[in-house]
């Protein structure tokens, strides 16, 4: 079995439900995936479509008003929703650890780099050598594309991309086996963005580490996922190997998605494609299938039947009546071609 193909964790019917004053929101509804090991998986959807709840709830970041309401998240086999504070903690700096937006809001501004990386090691290592550690720290300094005077630096001294690699660092210095990058490029530049985009690849090969990339831009899982799965108003909608989701996209909703990027080739005449309605409401979820009201493709059943989320081609997953049999349905199932 090729590395690859090794189950790193698995979200088995993981809901999260944000208490509102107008009522419980879920935010995230039931929704089961693998992330691999060694794998980049870019994670896709509108703002509000629940990526980024399920990307702390991997952590188990999710705080009051929000609750994790059911499921599982076997991590090396392990369901870390049963880990206890002192497991936790050991968890989120040894397993996995996250880059969000802003590095700013992680770091410590009166804090060198140095210190930054030296203090995770000795949180969560026993007897350290300091000598050794800052070796350590030093070598991996420069593997991320730093100079090695640099962990002298504040963090404000600083690009936006170092930053993002101290961050990364935070993780691979202790050997860390999932990175979870939260909208981590957006804030960047499109030239340092592309230079981060090609580092979150040498370190995957280098380190072998799994990175879940959670993004509204497209463009950016096409240039950097192996896998993607894309979410709609809390569900899984989609998943496949990047050549399934942009040579093939089945869903309505990710069809709609890959139309909406604009291209270089769009000619002057040519209007972008804008997909019909906004994002529901999630205190008031649509009946049936979320996306009914805005998708093309509609059928009776939609609205009052929720589909699955079924494999129709070898690891080609789709949440969609349009692929599923029912006795209700108005068309036949379309033939999918890969
Ligand atoms: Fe559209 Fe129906 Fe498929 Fe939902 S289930 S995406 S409404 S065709």
């Amino acid at each position: 079995m090729n590395d690859r193909d090794e189950i790193l964790v698995r979200i088995r019917d993981l809901s999260v439900t944000y208490h509102t004053r107008l009522g419980p929101v879920s935010a995230v509804d039931h929704v089961s995936f693998d992330i691999r090991r060694g794998e980049i998986l870019g994670l896709v959807g509108e703002s509000g479509c629940g990526k980024s709840t399920l990307g702390k709830a991997l952590l188990r970041m999710i705080a009051p008003p929000a609750e994790i309401t059911g499921g599982q998240i076997l991590f090396e086999g392990e369901d870390i929703l049963t880990f206890d504070e002192r497991r936790l903690r050991d968890f989120r700096g040894r397993k996995a650890s996250m880059i969000f937006q802003d590095p700013m809001t992680s770091l410590n501004p009166v804090q060198r780099v140095e210190d930054h990386l030296v203090e995770a090691v000795e949180v969560h290592e026993q007897k350290v050598d300091r000598a050794n550690v800052l070796e350590r720290v030093a070598t991996l300094i420069e593997r991320l594309g730093i100079q090695k005077r640099r962990i002298h630096d504040y963090p404000h001294q600083l690009s936006g991309g170092m930053r993002q690699r101290v961050m990364i660092g935070l993780g691979l210095v202790l050997n860390a086996n999932l990175i979870i990058a939260d909208e981590a490029t957006t804030s960047l530049d499109v030239i340092v963005e592309a230079k981060l985009v090609d580092q979150l690849r040498e370190i995957r090969d280098q380190y072998g580490v799994s990175i879940l990339v959670i993004t509204h831009n497209i463009a950016l899982v096409a240039e950097i996922a192996d896998r993607v799965a894309v979410m709609y108003a809390g569900h899984l909608v989609e998943m496949g190997s990047v050549y399934q989701i942009f040579d093939h996209p089945l869903h309505p909703y990710t069809r709609g998605l890959l139309r909406s990027v604009p291209s270089i080739k769009l000619d002057d005449q040519e209007e972008l494609y804008k997909m019909a309605g906004e994002p529901p409401n999630l205190t008031h979820p649509p009946s049936g299938c979320r996306f009914h009201p805005r998708c093309p493709d509609r059928m009776g059943l939609c609205s009052q039947s929720q589909p699955q989320l079924r494999e129709v081609a070898p690891g080609h997953w789709v949440q969609c009546w349009l692929y599923q049999d029912h006795p209700e349905k108005e068309s036949p199932t379309l033939e999918v071609t890969e």
